[in-house]
């Protein structure tokens, strides 16, 4: 049983040499999912040995560059690589018409059907389910738009009979809101693009600290908490490790091409 991701990007806006901006890998039971698809993805795929055509699902969190720029590129590789299987993209409403666009103006015309699944702000909205996996989205506080996505795999382990659950939650400030949807997951992938002395800033842009994300996994009780999404300005990250982990010391950093287990 596999139920694993692995992270190619946990930067914010910006990338950097060291961390590039937002994209995780989730394998539940061979079924492949590409979280976000920031500029440089297909490469951090090409550098981690991913296979590119085994994903048969992309979810994208919002139309922020640093969660989509990479889409086209992506897409127009599975074409030129001759995909022939169909893809599935779950995004805000508008991500449609701009890859629409950019296909248009290069008079490309894919040679794979890619089928848009818009996500609509209801509470928790079903988007995919086969006999391995289940998931959803939800919303987040963010400036735009924006979703979370919880994962659930179906298969029960026969020492541990629960359910295992993965939830990616970026962009977002902070917000109690999301706890009833998240509550109790195995793996939090929660967004600290800054450290608590940058609150002010991080509640301005819509985002969250280091302390809010611990303070989130804490009150919904998950299991272990994944922390990225961080701003350019820390080269060093040890500082937002130890900051989650006085309040949840189940707390591990998202870095550029670690794989995690659910
Ligand atoms: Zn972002
Ligand atoms: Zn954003």
């Amino acid at each position: 049983m596999v139920f694993s991701v692995t992270i190619l990007g946990s930067n914010s806006a910006i990338p950097t040499l060291k961390r590039n901006p937002s994209a995780h890998l989730l394998n539940v039971n061979e079924r492949i999912f590409l979280l976000d698809c920031a500029e440089g993805t297909q490469l951090q795929l090409r550098r981690y040995r991913i296979h590119f055509q085994r994903i048969r699902h992309i979810m994208i969190s919002h139309l922020h560059g640093d969660h989509y720029y990479g889409l086209i590129g992506f897409l127009t590789t599975l074409h030129l690589l001759g995909r022939k299987d169909e893809l599935h993209i779950y995004a805000p409403a508008g991500l449609e018409e701009i890859i629409q666009m950019q296909l248009n103006v290069s008079s490309t015309t894919l040679i794979y059907p890619v089928i848009f699944h818009p996500l609509v702000s209801a509470a928790l909205q079903p988007l995919f389910e086969d006999e391995r996996v289940m998931v959803h989205s939800f919303p987040l506080l963010h400036s735009v738009p924006t979703f979370g996505f919880l994962f659930r795999e179906k298969i029960k382990v026969r020492k541990n009979p629960a359910l295992r659950a993965y939830a990616y939650c970026t962009d977002t400030a902070y917000d109690e809101q999301i706890i009833p949807w998240i509550s109790g997951v195995d793996l939090l992938y929660h967004e600290a693009t800054f450290m608590q002395d940058m609150a002010a800033a991080a509640a301005e842009k819509m985002h969250s600290t280091a302390r809010e994300a611990a303070m989130i996994a804490k009150k919904s009780r998950v299991k272990k908490l994944l922390i990225g999404h961080f701003s350019a300005r820390y080269d060093d990250l040890t500082p937002l490790l130890h900051e989650s982990r006085e309040l949840f010391p189940e707390t591990f950093l998202a870095e550029d091409g670690i794989t995690i287990n659910v």
